[in-house]
């Protein structure tokens, strides 16, 4: 079974996260949905809850072909422990290109068996940033185009529990 693993902060999940998955789903039998905790960002959204959006989303697929988990520690080394033959991310302008070789070269060092798979962020998605998707909402912006349903979900009922405070 070829298992491939997408790590990321999904702060929340968007529809460019979402499109990748699909994606690489096309290559492996399994994708893991990893939750990387980075000690040093900053998050909005608490690790629990970005975590039951993603089981949500995760459910949406055919038994067995994604599943979440998190990590505090090196994404290749989860991988390495999960027999995944690939790490996945995407990929939308420059800066990501940056930063991503960085990652790359920093895990050709821990483990150069395992291969790092890109996927171009689809015109469509390629603006689209989990920040810019806060922002937007926050503005009270439309973001059901951007977003998948669960994550929708899950701002309204953040917004409306603010809003009765
Ligand atoms: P990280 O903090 O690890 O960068 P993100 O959740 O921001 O986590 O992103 C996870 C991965 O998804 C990264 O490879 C990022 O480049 C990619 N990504 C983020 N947004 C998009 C998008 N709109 N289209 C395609 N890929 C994206």
């Amino acid at each position: 079974m070829k298992i491939a693993v997408y790590p990321g902060s999904f702060d929340p999940m968007t529809l460019g996260h979402l499109d990748i998955l699909k994606r690489a789903l096309e290559m492996f039998d399994h994708v893991i949905l990893l939750l990387a905790i980075h000690p040093k960002k900053q998050s909005s959204i608490s690790v629990k809850d970005r975590k039951k959006i993603l089981e949500k989303i995760a459910a949406n697929f055919p038994h067995q072909r994604v599943s979440v988990e998190t990590t505090d520690g090196l994404t290749i080394r989860f991988a390495e422990k999960k027999g995944a033959i690939a790490l996945v991310r995407g990929l939308r302008a420059v800066p990501d290109f940056e930063y991503e070789h960085e990652i790359y070269a920093a895990n050709q060092i821990i483990n150069n068996q395992i291969e790092m798979v890109f996927f171009m962020a689809k015109k469509e998605y390629s603006f689209i940033s989990s920040s810019i998707i806060k922002q937007l909402h926050e503005g009270g912006v439309d973001v059901s185009k951007l977003v998948p349903k669960e994550v929708l979900d899950y701002l309204n009922q953040q917004k409306m529990t603010k809003v009765s405070k």
